[in-house]
């Protein structure tokens, strides 16, 4: 169920049964000349409005955190990077007023990758406040599974563009991209290495991403995804 369509009493009662909170996060980021600002926005809300259809009755969907952190794609046009700071005090303070109102359980599902290094602290606090948490970083949690699909993963590549193309095939076109590959050592950094990593704002074989891969990526991961649901659950009946 989603917390947008609940009245204060109707979310008093819910919580007498329903313990666990599902927070989406997003970003507002280039993701190429092939899709949109919010594709990380996008795909955490096609992931949840799935999951709501298979165990809504058990979940409080949250509003999304829209905007969060991007350090290399922060030179791009149209990035709206916040600090890691901000965005992990943030975060901790939605998590920590949803454990005051009384869920134990919550699930940060993440669409960006610039958010991991933030979340992992918030991740620590709200647990020594009590909280179970379930952290979903889809594209890093399965991507040996999403390997099987799509060979050209990356931001802005084969899997996410095809993602978005299975919500609606308006919101990204592959003809525009072909395969950017990087040579980088991720151990290395350097000042704007987003405009050498990324080029032209996105990385991995977008030219090849379809919307029948993107849907056969949904129906893939939301069984691995329901895995994890259930094992946040078995640790918290403990
Ligand atoms: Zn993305």
């Amino acid at each position: 169920m989603y917390m947008m369509n609940l009245t204060a009493k109707q979310f008093t009662e819910v919580k007498k049964t329903v313990t666990t909170v599902l927070l989406p996060i997003g970003m507002m980021e280039t993701h190429g000349p092939h899709c949109s600002l919010g594709t990380d926005v996008w795909i955490p809300r096609e992931f949840v409005r799935r999951l709501d259809l298979l165990i809504g009755e058990k979940v409080m969907i949250a509003p999304e955190v829209p905007y969060g952190h991007s350090w290399g794609l922060a030179p791009f046009d149209g990035t709206i990077d916040i600090s890691a700071e901000a965005f992990s005090a943030y975060v901790y303070e939605i998590g920590k007023e949803f454990h005051r109102n009384g869920l134990k359980n919550i699930i940060l599902f993440n669409g960006h990758g610039g958010n991991i290094a933030s979340l992992t602290s918030v991740v620590e606090k709200l647990a020594d406040l009590g909280m179970n948490v379930l952290t979903i970083n889809w594209w890093v949690d399965y991507r040996e599974q999403i390997l099987e699909i799509t060979k050209g993963p990356g931001h802005g590549g084969e899997d996410e563009t095809s993602l978005i193309l299975a919500i609606d095939e308006k919101l990204a076109n592959p003809s525009l991209v072909g395969n950017h590959e990087s040579k980088l050592n991720p151990k290395i950094k350097f000042e704007k290495m987003g405009t050498v990593l990324f080029k032209d704002g996105y990385l991995g074989d977008a030219g090849s991403a379809t919307a029948e891969k993107g849907e056969k990526l949904y129906e893939m991961m939301l069984q691995l995804i329901l895995v994890d649901i259930e094992d946040l659950w078995r640790i918290a009946a403990k």
